[in-house]
């Protein structure tokens, strides 16, 4: 077996008899030796050098990532946050490589809740970053009035949950306005607001029109436009502000 496979099958039985994604490369290595050694049919050699040069090319796949203090973040799999208690470090990567996913725990479940919460935090955290900690449409930067909004709905794409593509920064009022689809935001970004609101709500819409897209994760088309079925856009009833 190529050494690739070896390292990597070795390391998702470690991540398996552990129940952590985070492997430690001292407690990896004395487990998995023998059995690497074995596997890859290299009797005689020792394989610590060789694993080292596989770690790097794993991560170049972005099948891991590296953790502080000699440990890794297995990431071959999408790793859902409800599952162990991990560092912001590893949720941030998990999230940069668009492999975190949040569940729907049971409300009695508190472990899970709190995990699960950590992550959405960590969605939040990032979010605000790539939004420069503002809203993106208005010039609103109160933390307490920020939210890191989800375009396609929490309940309706959950593979989306943890997805950067997916949330944008907005104001409590933005939010709500784009909730409930009193503007929406074609593929370019173009923000289009419902011809039909009331005066009061037309002042902030028509006050508000540009979009301040992000310093790094752009909204996904996809979701922009799951965001507009779900409101029933029609071009004939939005207008350019
Ligand atoms: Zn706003």
């Amino acid at each position: 077996m190529k050494w690739r496979d070896v390292v990597l099958n070795a390391l998702r039985r470690f991540s398996v008899r552990h129940g952590t994604r985070m492997v430690d490369r001292q407690g990896f290595l004395a487990e998995e030796r023998d059995a690497m050694i074995v596997e890859a049919a290299s009797l005689g050699n020792t394989p610590d050098q060789t694993v080292s040069r596989v770690m790097q090319e794993l991560r170049e796949e972005q099948l891991i990532e590296f953790l502080g203090n000699g440990k890794y973040l297995l990431l071959d799999a999408p790793l859902q946050a409800e599952t162990e208690d991990l560092p912001d470090e590893a949720i941030d990567l998990a999230i940069k490589h668009g492999k975190l996913r949040l569940g729907d725990i049971h409300a009695d479940n508190f472990v899970a809740l709190r995990r699960c919460r950590k992550g959405q935090d960590r969605i939040r955290v990032r979010t605000l970053e790539n939004y420069q900690g503002c809203c993106a449409l208005c010039d609103v930067q109160e933390q307490g009035f920020l939210r890191a909004a989800h375009i396609a709905r929490w309940a309706d794409n959950v593979e989306a949950r943890a997805d950067l593509h997916n949330v944008i920064s907005m104001c409590l009022i933005h939010d709500a306005l784009f909730e409930q689809g009193y503007f929406v935001l074609m593929d370019d970004n173009r923000v289009l607001v419902k011809a039909s609101a009331s005066q009061t709500l037309s002042v902030v819409l028509t006050q508000h029109t540009q979009f301040r897209p992000p310093t790094e994760i752009q909204p996904g088309p996809q979701f922009l436009r799951q965001h507009r079925d779900r409101v029933n856009f029609q071009l004939k009833s939005y207008t350019s502000p």
